[in-house]
């Protein structure tokens, strides 16, 4: 392996299709929050695998279980048992609601899950499911459709039917939206994609009764959220409120592919046999690294860690926003940040990227970091002066 980023991209432009945004630099090596190009340059890294890579970059522990798993057991169907799946299943439902899981292979696979499963679940008649304004779900027809942003619409319709939309955090449009043909409601506790949004005070615990009066399941989509990345285990657990079923992707295998569906144990068998399947769902290892990350976050304390990171990204960040006219406000959960601007965010990026520093920007003006959890604070406040050197120049 050793071709230049250009000779990379020449391979790409002939034999990869373009549907993709992508940077001009490939991508060769990467350690916990570093990650360096084909050229040799090292590069900081504060969106590690697009939110996946909870720890950054090749973590050890996830990189030596998986070592030892790819030596036993690549793959095999689930007509088998292994221990690996359910020794995760396990960890999974200890660590949520005492659930029961299903195993997929991304975001979206274990949202279809969930919407095939409100359509069985619930009584005849009832396959409505009500979805947000700026939520994100996936780019499968059906997880497409329920994403209620019509950027990702234009060109694919007909959609799936059966979606209903309602203003993220408006709980009046939810119960008016509500009859008896709807099944579930589908949220993200917190928003990624639609720009890092925390629903107000009350929101969540709100459907929570609507579900309950109307005998509807209540989903959380915590794909991006799940698995320590917001100081919780999930990001429910920062709300009163418990979920009947809830999905989970990106975080869940530090950056191998892999998703998962969870049910409340007492309706989990509604999934029924033989009418839902995925063939590489839950395999070894993908298991190996669920099970390694999930002992990783807590042999080194990294839910504490990741409240730490809030604590100490808030506190610089509230200073630009009294700082700098650009900054309108500082969200964020554990290390889940969104940097509000009242201009477009897409110059920083590219700022930051020319100074070695990899972010995201979202929903247009949305700064948004997802780092490692355990980034290193010296790699984290020099990352932080990047970013705020751009912002400062204006980009
Ligand atoms: C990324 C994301 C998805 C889709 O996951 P894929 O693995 O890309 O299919 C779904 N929901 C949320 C909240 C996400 O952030």
């Amino acid at each position: 392996m050793s071709k230049s980023s250009q000779e990379i991209i020449a391979l790409f432009d002939k034999y990869v299709i373009p549907n993709y945004t992508r940077y001009p630099v490939a991508l060769v090596r990467g350690e916990g929050p570093f990650v360096w190009d084909a050229e040799g340059a090292r590069y900081i890294d504060f969106f590690p695998g697009w939110g996946c890579n909870l720890f950054g970059h090749c973590p050890r522990p996830v990189v030596e279980a998986l070592k030892s798993q790819v030596e036993r057991l690549l793959h095999i169907p689930n007509t088998w048992y292994t221990e690996e799946q359910g020794t995760w299943a396990q960890l999974l439902s200890e660590r949520s609601f005492g659930g029961k899981a299903f195993f997929c292979n991304s975001g979206a696979e274990a949202n279809e899950a969930a919407i095939k499963f409100a359509r069985m679940h619930t009584a005849k008649g009832k396959y409505k499911i009500i979805t947000f304004t700026n939520s994100f779900h996936g780019r499968t027809m059906a997880t497409v459709t329920a994403t209620a942003q019509p950027k990702y619409h234009q060109g694919i319709e007909p959609l799936v039917p059966g979606f209903v939309y309602c203003p993220y955090g408006d709980l009046a449009a939810v119960e008016n939206a509500i009859d008896e043909e709807t099944a579930a409601i589908m949220i993200e506790p917190i928003q990624g994609e639609g720009g890092v949004n925390i629903p107000p005070t009350g929101f969540l615990e709100g459907l929570r009764a609507l579900c309950d009066k109307h005998d509807m399941l209540l989903i959380f989509d915590e794909v991006q959220t799940g698995c320590g990345r917001t100081g919780n285990w999930f990001a429910y657990q920062h709300f009163n409120v418990v979920p009947d079923a809830m999905t989970l992707a990106k975080t869940i295998c530090s950056g191998v592919a892999a998703g998962a569906f969870i049910a409340k144990a007492e309706i989990a068998s509604s999934l029924r046999k033989g009418m839902h399947a995925s063939t590489f769902g839950g395999n070894p290892i993908a298991a190996a690294a669920g099970i390694a990350t999930i002992k990783m976050v807590e042999d080194e304390n990294l839910l504490a860690r990741a409240k730490e990171m809030e604590t100490r990204t808030k506190e610089r960040m509230n200073k630009w926003k009294n700082e700098l006219d650009i900054v309108e406000e500082v969200r964020g959960v554990g290390a889940m940040i969104g940097l509000q601007l009242k201009i477009d965010g897409t110059p920083f990026v590219q700022r930051c990227m020319e100074n070695k520093l990899l972010i995201n920007c979202t929903h247009g003006t949305v700064i948004r970091l997802l780092p490692a959890v355990n980034t290193p604070f010296d790699v984290y406040d020099e990352g932080l002066d990047i970013l705020e050197d751009a912002l400062k120049k204006g980009a």
